[in-house]
């Protein structure tokens, strides 16, 4: 059967079958198989009001809060706490400052 006449398969539709296909398996209770089968139903668990996780994360992992005025969408979607990107931008600043000074210091 050529490839183009199989139906496509929706993403959903296709972890549930090989969760059960691994289900099936003769060593379906080995640590591998247990963690891939719960791994997989991890994905496919919807959240009712049709958010993903991320969605419901209301501060950046150093506890600033994800505001309208702090909060930068990439283009991806992924979200990027404006004060956490301000402090990378002074780091890698202070970096390239100190860096510049030692460089003098060799000319000197
Ligand atoms: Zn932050």
């Amino acid at each position: 059967m050529p490839d183009d006449k199989k139906p496509k398969l929706h993403w959903k539709q296709a972890i549930s079958k090989r969760i059960v296909w691994l289900e099936r398996q003769p060593h379906s209770n080995s640590p591998k198989i247990q963690r891939e089968i719960r791994r997989l139903k991890r994905k496919l668990i919807i959240n009712p009001e049709g958010k993903n996780g991320k969605e419901e994360i209301t501060h950046c992992p150093k506890g600033h809060p994800y505001t309208k005025a702090n909060t930068y969408v990439r283009a991806s979607g992924a979200r990027v706490c404006k004060l956490c990107r301000k402090e990378g931008v002074a780091k890698r600043r202070a970096e390239l400052k100190k860096l510049e000074k030692r460089l003098d210091g060799a000319r000197a």
